[in-house]
């Protein structure tokens, strides 16, 4: 137990590490077929869900618009338990869920928009270099969170109000407000992100120091930032 509680505490305290799609390639899974439901339709109090800006920017997002509210069951159950933690915090707070599955087509189709900007910009890197680079702002489809229905973008409302995080989800345009951890943002922003990130750490969701927003569970990056010998959500093809 005490091992679990290190764990989590580095974890919560690093705000450095950033997987490296090399390493994440490498890390084997053993999918456990857990099945992925619609999270409306069960959790009901205290969460929000609220489709991301940037859908609502691009039309042909309509299909990820229809399934990107569903999620892994234990995503679903941690969430729940998240969700009265919070209560506790503050009676006023609920947590506003933005995105959760992606269907990997929709995932290359961004993840190459991004890459082509990349390869333009930085022509003298090796293909490796961009590929790694273009991570940072979209994960490769082959190792992506949110294909598995097991990452979550996600953030805390008190009354009708989000905390300020320093920026909103999937705010792009505001490039270095994105890490967790960085210069631009108020202490008191700080504080806001980090009510989240130990709320969902405490669940084990694995955090993802290049958004404040992300953090998902049973995915590659999940197994190699708690040290699991392998991932147990591999990617979903399709929702029946
Ligand atoms: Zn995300």
């Amino acid at each position: 137990m005490n091992n679990k509680l290190n764990i989590l505490d580095s974890v919560l305290n690093d705000f450095e590490t950033l997987c490296l799609v090399s390493e994440l390639v490498k890390v084997n899974i053993k999918e456990c077929n857990q099945e992925l439901i619609y999270l409306p339709d069960v959790l009901k109090n205290n969460v929000e869900f609220r489709f991301p800006k940037y859908l609502s920017k691009n039309d042909d997002n309509n299909s990820l618009k229809n399934t990107c509210f569903f999620g892994r069951k234990e995503v679903a159950e941690k969430l729940d338990e998240i969700s009265k933690e919070l209560l506790n915090i503050n009676k006023d707070a609920s947590l506003v869920v933005s995105n959760v599955y992606r269907h990997p087509k929709i995932q290359e189709v961004n993840f190459k928009k991004v890459f082509d900007d990349i390869k333009a910009k930085f022509p003298l890197l090796s293909q490796d270099e961009q590929i790694e680079k273009t991570h940072l702002m979209i994960a490769y489809p082959k190792v992506a969170g949110h294909t598995t229905g097991g990452a979550i973008d996600l953030t805390i409302k008190i009354g009708d109000t989000l905390l300020d995080m320093g920026c909103e989800i999937g705010d792009f345009d505001k490039e270095e407000y994105l890490p967790v951890k960085n210069s631009y943002i108020t202490k008191e922003q700080f504080e806001n992100r980090l009510m989240l990130r130990k709320l969902m750490i405490r669940h084990e969701f694995a955090p993802f120091n290049g958004e404040w927003w992300h953090f998902s569970f049973g995915d590659r990056e999940w197994a190699k930032i708690y040290n699991k010998e392998y991932a147990i959500y591999d990617v979903v093809n399709n929702i029946d």
